[in-house]
């Protein structure tokens, strides 16, 4: 049988080469199969009709039956048909830029019609560009279309008069042509499990609805589909790499590990730790590769949980490294990791863009001979210079800044690839970890270690600034230390850096020399005057670090409690949770304080009171997802992932849990989708990416 799905739009009656390449460039439709796949957005009663003098919004599509009065051809900068169009209620008008000469000849003079657009304001009055139009005992005579399809487009299809109607018309002869020609992807037993409808009903009902009945469980359908592959790919892609990847076994847990575990862990790790570490033992003895994430709150201890790690790496002989975003974040670990292995006999090196020339070349060689056993550092570790003699654990801090391709070329550092420990700054809600990293296996830390107060989070407007600078001085008095931090925007650097600076002198007036230190950090800075101002910090010089965001990650300087933010409504949720991260870490009450203007947008209104309600850094990932989207989380737009058509992976979350069960449970069974039931997947799986290595599926 020929493949009809994919053959191009052309064939389609109806569609000329002019359209066929407007729609491929405009939105990517090519074959058959896209047209069927671009699903309409909304639907419209068009069984409704608005009286004319009951227009009130232009916010939605609406019909109105009425009489063509008069029609002139306006001339000016571009030529318009303006045509009179008026019920028993008033009249309208109707505007046409396009197309004149056939318009003028369609739309007569005291004939009745029916017009479908959207009103649009103009001069206190509404008027309707460019609306569809139909004659009145043409409409009537064709039953009613309750459901009638409103797809999106574009100007330029506008313009080629490929609006949702002339769509909708293309798209019911490409079901004609294509006729029964539309292949089930699912295995029946999946169908009768979830009572699906077949994906050829589906995806006309999608289109033509006949009910609102037939149309949810169309698009039930069709969220699972797209759930159910993605998820299954996933799989395929983990149990595929465990099956092949060979990893390096560390069969022991030696000197190294409880050395240190027994005579210098500074306090007992948390259960939460505990079992990380053990998920991540098990991995790592297995004989495959580990490809793990570890999620945890701000301030969990995941680098702890990093360091054991590492520690049982050195134990089987192989050297470990630690990558970070940030500069600033590769001096932290390297400080902290430093001080926990101060009486350890272990070599620690720190890379990153401003090492100098003569310093890399000592470093360079040791990594290569082994002379150094952990090495840590930014993406300066990823160049082809940096050599290792035996990688054998590679843990990634990856704070949504690097991605698969960083991954990979880890990898690259050793003849079989190091295992791989991804931590994430943030946690991110499990519907988009599911999503992100379907790929990987998951820890949590979920709790803290013991003694932590919960930082106490307060909203103050602009005009209580007196009682913050009061509350400051009372706690410098204390003896605490204090952040003051302004956003960062890179668009607007120029003007964020301005701001910093006389946010800085405002706070250099009302806390002055002698009796106050205070310094500037932000990222134009050089990394060694950075880490001069961090470093005064660090030694209770400075009373106050006015900084940008620079300082959101990873800094860990216990006697500082007092967080203040300023423009707090220009950041976003999580970057809030880290900053205040950076507080309540010492045995001090430790406050957040997030200051902004007097008016807030219902949004940021949003995120000040989640930030004062809650703590959790997943409850506050989620309440992130739920107010921007998927979307727009850091990191996720770019990864490609979720180019979803129908799905929505925060509304459809019980939808996706129970595809991935189902994934998991059809690729634990059946891995290389062998069995006769599951032939349709395995089909779908081989046509929908040739290019992609599934060299399991033989
Ligand atoms: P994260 O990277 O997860 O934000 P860190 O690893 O920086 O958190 O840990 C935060 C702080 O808690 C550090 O000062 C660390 O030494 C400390 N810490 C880690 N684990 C424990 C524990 N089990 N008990 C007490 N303190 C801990
Ligand atoms: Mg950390």
């Amino acid at each position: 049988m020929p493949d009809l799905l994919h053959t191009k739009i052309a064939s389609i009656g109806g569609i000329g080469d002019r359209k066929a390449l407007l729609l491929e460039k405009e939105v990517g439709i090519k074959t058959i199969e896209d047209l069927i796949y671009y699903f309409p957005y909304r639907y419209v009663d068009k069984s409704k009709y608005v009286k004319i003098n009951q227009i009130e919004s232009e916010e939605v599509y609406i019909q109105i039956k009425g009489r063509v009065i008069s029609k002139e051809i306006i001339t000016g900068k571009a030529n318009r048909l303006s045509v009179r169009f008026a019920d028993e209620t008033g009249s309208t008008e109707l505007v046409f830029f396009k197309g004149l000469k056939w318009m003028i000849e369609a739309l007569k003079e005291g004939e009745y019609y029916v017009i479908f657009g959207k009103p649009s304001k103009f001069q206190n009055s509404f008027n309707f560009v460019h609306p569809e139009f139909e004659l009145l005992n043409k409409h009537l005579a064709a039953p009613p279309e309750h459901f009638s399809p409103m797809y999106s487009t574009t100007e330029a299809m506008k313009n080629a008069f490929l609006n949702s109607k002339t769509l909708s018309k293309i798209i019911r002869s490409a079901f004609a042509l294509i006729g029964h020609g539309i292949e089930e992807t699912l295995p029946e037993y999946i169908i009768k499990k979830y009572s699906l409808s077949s994906r050829a009903n589906a995806l006309f009902q999608i289109h033509f609805p006949d009910s609102t009945e037939n149309l949810e469980k169309a698009k039930m359908r069709l969220k699972f589909e797209e759930l159910f592959f993605m998820q299954l790919e996933h799989q395929i892609t983990k149990s595929n790499r465990h099956e092949k990847s060979k990893g390096f076994v560390f069969g022991q847990v030696g000197e190294h590990f409880h050395d240190f575990y027994n005579n210098h862990l500074p306090f007992s790790l948390t259960k939460a730790q505990q079992r990380v570490i053990k998920e991540i033992r098990a991995d790592m003895r297995s004989g495959h590769q580990m490809n793990r994430l570890l999620q945890g709150d701000v301030g969990s201890g995941k680098t702890l949980v990093a360091l054991l790690t590492i520690l049982i790496a050195l134990d089987n002989g192989f050297q470990g490294a630690i990558m970070t975003p940030t500069e600033i974040l590769a001096n932290q670990h390297y400080n902290s990791i430093k001080a926990f292995l101060k009486d350890m006999p272990l070599r620690v090196a720190l890379l990153t863009g401003s090492t100098k020339a003569a310093e890399r070349r000592k470093i360079l060689p040791k990594i290569e001979n082994g002379e150094i056993d952990i090495v840590i550092g930014t993406h300066a570790l990823l160049e082809e210079s940096v050599v290792f003699k035996n990688l054998g654990l590679a843990v990634i801090d990856e704070q949504h800044r690097f991605g698969v391709q960083q991954r990979y070329k880890m990898w690259r550092k050793n003849t079989i690839a190091p295992h791989i420990l991804v931590m994430t700054a943030t946690p991110i809600p499990r519907t988009l970890a599911m999503t992100v990293y379907g790929d990987l296996e998951c820890s949590v830390i979920d709790e803290l270690p013991p003694g932590r107060k919960p930082v106490t989070t307060v909203h103050f407007y602009e005009k209580s600034r007196r009682r913050l600078f009061d509350f400051i001085r009372e706690q410098i008095r204390a003896g605490r230390q204090i952040y003051i931090v302004y956003p960062l925007i890179e668009e607007s650097e120029k003007l964020d850096l301005l701001d910093l600076k006389n946010g800085y002198d405002a706070i250099e007036r009302s806390f002055p020399l002698p009796d106050y230190h205070i310094s500037m950090l932000h990222g134009r800075l050089k990394p060694q005057d950075k880490e001069y101002e961090m470093d005064l910090f660090k030694r209770g010089i400075t009373n106050i670090m006015v900084a940008t965001t620079v300082i959101e990650v990873g800094v860990d300087i216990p006697n500082a409690s007092v967080m203040v933010i300023e423009n707090a409504e220009r950041f976003g949720l999580s970057q809030l949770h880290q900053l205040r991260g950076r507080v309540g870490r010492g045995a001090e009450q430790s406050f957040c304080i997030l200051m902004t203007k007097d008016n807030l947008s219902a949004d940021s209104r949003k995120r000040i009171e989640t930030m004062c309600q809650t703590s959790d850094g997943f409850a506050i990932s989620e309440a992130d997802l739920q107010l921007r989207g998927p979307g727009d989380i850091a990191g996720t737009a770019q990864s490609g992932i979720l180019n979803l058509r129908i799905a929505d992976i925060v509304k459809d979350e019980p939808i996706m849990r129970e595809a991935r069960r189902l994934a998991e449970f059809i690729i634990s069974r059946d891995p290389q989708l062998l069995y006769p039931d599951n032939a349709l997947l395995r089909k779908y799986i081989i046509n929908k990416q040739p290019e992609k290595d599934y060299s399991m599926i033989s």
